[in-house]
């Protein structure tokens, strides 16, 4: 394996730079009054009820094998973005509260006080965690930095630090549906703007149906994929497939949102009653099986927890595969008529997303979660190269905007974050002659378009997969 390349970038101005916070709590709003009682307190359930987070706590030896893979560090230097740094920040109070070593010797056993300063830190570091897991990959003991820092930003949450950005687009789900607060109205005039759209471009009426109640397939999509580029063009060629197909597919006003912002908080609460929605509305219309698009931590939720948060498991009552899985089971029957020529001015390589890569199952086989993505747009065009192994698969690195960092006040920390990504990018770019990257998250779509071009780099180069897929479908206006 070859050494993963980075691009020199100079430090970020303000290492310490964090999200906003909510008006209503948090740094700007107050902490809560009996905050350091409260946090000890939901650390000590957080260790009692979760026995991952204890083993994590407990079995670093302090090796320095995970030092250099995180993104954050790699993009910055900065010391406090090392995920053993990250880790000791929760791990420190810990020891200082929960073991009796900390309690009598704390500074031989690294113990620390939970002040107001070391939870400015949680703050900051925390939120410059995109919870990608790839320092795990690396860690002998498979200790998850992922998993301490979603305990991090819950505690944080309780004492009133809540992430603005992640809490709007919540509170938005609650109220509408979505994490972008479109309306029912909204969104089927989207859709009927799309068939027209289609209609003029290839002239055949590919339609985008919305509660239907005779669908065999409920679609659950990002609501970005519903107007924004290049997540549309993804779901377009969703539709083709369909239409070539002649499968009965919906989407759906009540279920119009696949990701789970629930899960960069842990709130398992949420997380649930956000599943049990989909579950319900899935149910109400009598699908049979229910996709989740190109999002990637929609899938990590979908994948890990469907089963389990909805108590008599989500897929009893339908099937739940990944769109990646649908198209690639056609794909293999033999079924999909693609024309790959459509492709011949492009090479086009892959992202794989970390919530994906590292957080979910696909297919049946372990690596079929990178073989799958592969295998379509290898099945689509004829140039299709792979970034250096050491930055693909398990060792992909985050695009930076993921885990709730998808916001305007994180600019700094999302392109340090990104570099790692592009500079194995701009390794294919130059030396394969890379027209295109392809991904299958809607989150890394859009740091995409906006950090690429802060490296000189075309927004219009990263696509959706079933972009790619779609545009090579062979339309049949018959079906
Ligand atoms: S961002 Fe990813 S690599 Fe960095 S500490 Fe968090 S989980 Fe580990
Ligand atoms: S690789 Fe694991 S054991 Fe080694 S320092 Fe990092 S977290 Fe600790």
């Amino acid at each position: 394996m070859g050494s993963v390349s980075t691009r020199k970038i100079k430090p970020r101005k303000s290492p310490s730079v964090k999200p906003n916070f909510c008006s209503d709590g948090g740094q700007s709003g107050g902490l809560v009054e009996n905050w350091q009682e409260l946090a000890i307190a939901k650390l000590g359930e957080e260790v009692r009820s979760n026995r991952a987070l204890r083993v994590f706590l407990d079995s670093c030896v302090k090796c320095g094998a995970c030092t250099d893979k995180c993104h954050y560090f790699l993009g910055d230097g900065d010391p406090l973005n090392m995920p053993v740094a990250r880790q000791d920040l929760i791990r420190g109070v810990y020891r200082r509260y929960f073991t009796a070593a900390g309690k009598f010797f704390p500074k031989f056993v690294g113990a620390l006080d939970l002040t107001e300063s070391l939870l400015e830190d949680w703050s900051t570091y925390y939120y410059q965690c995109s919870e990608c897991r790839r320092c795990s990959v690396y860690c002998p003991f498979g200790i998850d930095t992922a998993e301490i820092t979603m305990v991090g930003r819950s505690i944080l949450d309780a004492v009133g630090i809540r992430q603005n950005y992640i809490h709007t687009v919540l509170d938005n789900v609650n109220r509408v549906g979505n994490n972008l607060g479109m309306i029912g109205a909204a969104i089927a005039d989207t859709l009927e703007g799309l068939e027209e759209d289609v209609l003029e471009e290839t002239g055949v009426n590919v339609k985008f149906p919305l509660d239907d109640t005779d669908a065999d397939v409920l679609l659950l999509v990002p609501s970005a994929d519903l107007f924004a580029e290049p997540h549309v063009d993804g779901l377009i060629g969703c539709a083709k497939i369909f239409h070539q197909q002649g499968i009965r597919w919906t989407l759906s006003t009540e279920a119009s949102e696949a990701a789970n912002f629930a899960l960069f908080i842990g709130d398992d609460e949420k997380m649930q009653q956000m599943t049990r929605h989909v579950r319900d509305t899935a149910l109400k219309l009598g699908v049979k099986q229910v996709l989740v698009g190109e999002c990637g931590h929609a899938w990590r939720v979908a994948s890990s927890y469907w089963p389990d948060i909805t108590g008599n498991g989500l897929t009893a009552d339908f099937e739940t595969l990944h769109i990646c899985e649908f198209t690639y089971d056609l794909l293999r029957k033999n079924r999909l008529q693609l024309d790959r020529s459509v492709h011949n001015n492009k090479v086009i390589t892959f992202h794989d997303s970390c919530n994906v890569a590292r957080g979910s199952r696909m297919g049946e086989y372990p690596r079929d979660v990178y073989r799958i993505p592969r295998a379509l747009l290898q099945a689509a065009c004829d140039n299709f190269v792979d970034m250096a192994p050491d930055t693909i698969c398990e060792h992909t690195f985050c695009c930076g905007g993921g885990g709730g960092l998808l916001t305007d006040e994180l600019m700094e920390v999302r392109v340090s974050g990104a570099s790692p990504r592009v500079s194995a990018l701009e390794d294919v770019i130059a030396n394969q002659g890379v027209t295109h990257m392809a991904a299958i998250c809607a989150i890394c779509k859009s740091q995409f378009r906006s950090v690429l071009p802060k490296f000189d780099l075309d927004m219009n180069m990263i696509v959706s997969l079933h972009q790619i897929v779609g545009d090579a479908v062979v339309l049949n206006s018959e079906t």
